[in-house]
């Protein structure tokens, strides 16, 4: 895949792009990722970026004209996404779909915000990574691509693992545990540790329906729980009291 960002600040993105898996990804042609500065697309000879907001209000807005002119110099297809606190919620099945493109551009917003008319007439999509309000786009830029990279077939070492996790499936993930067996008196449940892999995958399920319905009842209520050994499940930890 390749990812095409566009942002008034490329150092922001040196760090995250440069550790562990994104950098390892990127070392293996899995990944490539490229910065453009949207400052280098202007043609004034200030330079300048951004403006005031016509009808008044605070702060400064970003032109459109390096913006259009950045992302048309590069561009190659796919879908061009407008980070902004307005968008549709990312999330993991926008992180899958994604992750099948072969090409992504990023447009990061600063300040107050973009001239509307790069929503209306460049952008593709518009996403936000929650609500809140962040300085700029550049962090949302950055947990969009690595949600997003991670799916890519190769990036992790077991393709499995984003099968079972949290939000792959509205379920929230099982509890984990590592050595050693007792850490301070609190043992690991002994399930865990008796070998038997259907009861072991029984206990998983049962753990992350539990989990999922204390911490997030709104992905509870979307699952699925039809199944003979879910309902058997469902009325264990009734019993239990959840
Ligand atoms: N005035 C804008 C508003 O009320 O919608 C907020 C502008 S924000 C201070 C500056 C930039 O940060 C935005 O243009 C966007 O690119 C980015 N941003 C801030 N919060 C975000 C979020 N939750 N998700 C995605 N992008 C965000």
């Amino acid at each position: 895949m390749h990812i095409d960002i566009f942002t008034l600040f490329p150092a922001m993105f040196e760090g995250p792009f440069s550790e562990s898996i994104l950098k390892r990804a990127r070392e293996r042609g899995l990944l490539s990722i490229a910065l453009h500065n949207i400052r280098d697309f202007t043609t004034d000879k200030h330079h300048i970026v951004d403006d005031y907001p016509y009808g008044g209000g605070v702060g400064m807005v970003m032109k459109p004209e390096p913006i259009f002119a950045a992302v048309e110099a590069v561009y190659q297809g796919g879908p061009i996404i407008l980070l902004t606190p307005q968008g549709r919620l990312f999330n993991q099945q926008i992180a899958r779909e994604l992750a099948r493109e072969p090409r992504l551009s990023l447009i990061c917003g600063h300040y107050e915000g973009v001239d509307e008319r790069v929503a209306e007439h460049l952008a593709t999509d518009e996403l936000s990574i929650g609500d809140y309000v962040l300085t700029g786009g550049e962090l949302p830029a950055m947990v969009i691509v690595d949600a997003v990279a991670r799916l890519i077939p190769g990036v992790l070492g077991d393709d499995a693992s984003t099968h079972e996790e949290s939000h792959s499936d509205n379920l929230l993930e099982y509890p984990q545990y590592t050595r050693p067996p007792e850490f301070r008196g609190w043992r690991v449940p002994e399930i865990l540790l008796s070998g038997n892999h259907a009861q072991i995958a029984r206990w998983r399920r049962k753990e992350a329906l539990r989990r999922t319905k204390r911490r997030r009842p709104d992905l509870f209520a979307k699952l699925d729980l039809s199944s003979k050994e879910d309902q058997k499940l469902l009325k264990e930890l009734e019993a239990e009291g959840w």
